[in-house]
């Protein structure tokens, strides 16, 4: 029996606007600005969501929950990843594990770090140790390092219960 695993990445970008707060893995953390965003902005779960869309071959966060659409104004991006997290789920794919990166030259993400990967571990049902997350910053290049916004990485590897479920509605086997 073979194990099918899919590998998938995402990036995800927001400039900062007016606000106190920015929201990130889902956690609400206090802040000198906000982000300028038609969903709650919160760029490590876009950039997650991206990575298990890119996983299962589904396409794209924006494909799924369209910036245009009315009812994802100021969504929890929570949401989105639930709704991801159903179609693995249909696919009989399960995430093994995912690996985070804040490139932002603020707000320093060390004093959130646990809740977040605890936060984030928690959406995706899987062991606190299946989730990493990382923070750099640009050393002061370019617009993050001009404090102009904030960026996400994020990689996550999927595997298949059942090597013989099919991996989308048109796969052929
Ligand atoms: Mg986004």
């Amino acid at each position: 029996m073979s194990t099918d695993i899919r590998v998938g990445s995402g990036i995800d970008v927001h400039a900062f606007g007016p606000g106190d707060s920015l929201v990130l893995g889902g956690v609400r953390i206090a802040h000198t600005r906000g982000v300028v965003a038609h969903s709650d902005g919160d760029v490590l779960l876009h950039a997650l969501v991206d990575a298990l869309l890119g996983a299962a071959g589904l396409g794209d966060i924006g494909e799924h929950f369209p910036d245009s659409d009315p009812q994802w104004k100021g969504a929890d991006s929570r949401r989105f990843v639930a709704a991801v997290l159903r179609m693995l789920e249909r696919r009989s794919l399960r995430v093994v594990n995912a690996d985070l990166t804040l490139l932002a030259q603020q707000p320093r993400l060390a004093p959130w770090r646990e809740r977040i990967r605890h936060s984030i571990a928690t959406l995706l049902g899987v062991e606190l140790q299946c989730i990493n997350l990382k923070a750099t910053t640009t050393e002061h290049l370019g617009f993050l390092g001009r404090n102009e916004g904030l960026m996400a990485m994020a990689t996550v590897l999927l595997s298949r219960a059942s090597p013989t479920a099919p991996l989308s509605p048109d796969a052929k086997s």
